[in-house]
């Protein structure tokens, strides 16, 4: 079936699998005289095969309905797998020259630095495993994890891209000049297209209709996430938000705003629960716990990254502290 989101842009989403492990994508194709397709999805076989044949149906329309179809390049949101896997398939079925920034690129130009740049730090590894045997035995599946999720995702490493783009630059779209946008919070290297004519932002992972976006250690960072999200809420015109995953946003405003607030609201959170806790703080699990009292691991697992990376904002604001007792990590107030 072909989606048409808005007059003259066209959402093609890739299905998941497994729930949160692989969620559905959603790839934008903008035909015209000089078009581009935004963020290139999962690199499994079966997915690019998917999304040419959908690229084709929509080129067809064009045709059959006396609109132009020349769409030759792929624009990259941020170099996480679910958006770059597709590249080498994109570009190796339909020819389309692939852009992304130096930054981006610079992230998977190889397997090596994709799994380094993975990485948190020790104590970041610590809290999230506290028992040397639960350690151990993450040491020995991490490689097997990361060539499951490669398998799973279709990664792939593009080659060096056709075009680079400064991160915050204009580029012609279809006679018309849209705006690139360095939005980093979740991904260092993020970056959104917006059209502002029509008031559309493709928003990648930044803002989202029915969730709210990761964010974990080593790459998000709060007080740019929440920067970006402001940057782009105050943007003139903005009407509406075409998101990675999930359905259009048609208040974007308020919906960014609301985004915003939740974090605000969480980090308030965090932060009375350490205060509460007085001069012997709290440890990361027993924080967990008070945020999400009686939820499960995996409910656990899945919160745990913002949880750090709210911790990593109110060290680096000066408001917490980390202790260590021995091989004890705790969290007081300063
Ligand atoms: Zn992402």
């Amino acid at each position: 079936m072909i989606n048409e989101v808005y007059p003259g842009i066209f959402r093609i989403t890739e299905k998941g699998a497994l729930g949160l492990l692989k969620p559905p994508v959603n790839i934008y194709v903008v035909p015209g005289t000089d078009g581009i397709v935004f963020d290139a999805g999962y690199g499994n076989r079966n997915a690019v095969r998917k999304f040419c044949k959908e690229f084709g149906s929509i080129k067809e329309q064009c045709r059959r309905e006396g609109r132009s179809f020349s769409v030759s390049r792929v624009l990259l949101s941020h170099a996480h797998p679910d958006h770059f896997a597709g590249l080498r398939g994109f570009r190796g079925s339909l020819g389309l020259r692939t852009m992304m920034t130096k930054r981006s690129f610079e992230m998977i130009a190889s397997k090596e630095r994709y799994r380094a740049s993975y990485h948190t730090g020790d104590d970041w590894w610590e809290m999230a495993y506290p028992s040397v045997m639960q350690r151990n035995m993450m040491n020995l599946l991490r490689q097997p994890i990361n060539r499951y999720y490669e398998h799973l995702y279709g990664t792939s490493f593009p080659a060096a891209p056709d075009i680079v783009i400064e991160e915050n630059c204009s580029i012609p779209v279809n006679g018309e000049s849209w705006q690139v946008l360095h939005v980093p919070g979740h991904a260092e290297d993020h970056i959104a297209l917006y059209d502002p004519l029509r008031g559309i932002l493709f928003a990648g992972d930044n803002i989202m209709r029915a969730m709210t976006t990761w964010l974990g250690p080593p790459k998000s960072d709060l007080a740019a996430y929440i920067t970006s999200l402001k940057r782009m809420r105050d943007l003139p015109g903005l009407n509406l938000v075409l998101s990675a995953h999930g359905s259009p946003v048609t208040d974007p405003v308020e919906r960014i705003q609301e985004l915003i607030d939740i974090r605000m609201k969480r980090t308030e959170q965090v932060l009375e629960m350490i205060t509460a806790k007085g001069g012997e703080g709290i440890m990361f699990r027993d924080l967990l716990d008070s945020l999400y009292p009686g939820a499960g691991w995996i409910k656990h697992r899945a919160a745990e990254g913002w949880v750090q990376t709210t911790l990593q904002f109110l060290m680096k604001t000066e408001q917490v502290e980390l202790v260590k007792y021995g091989r004890m990590i705790s969290f007081r107030t300063r």
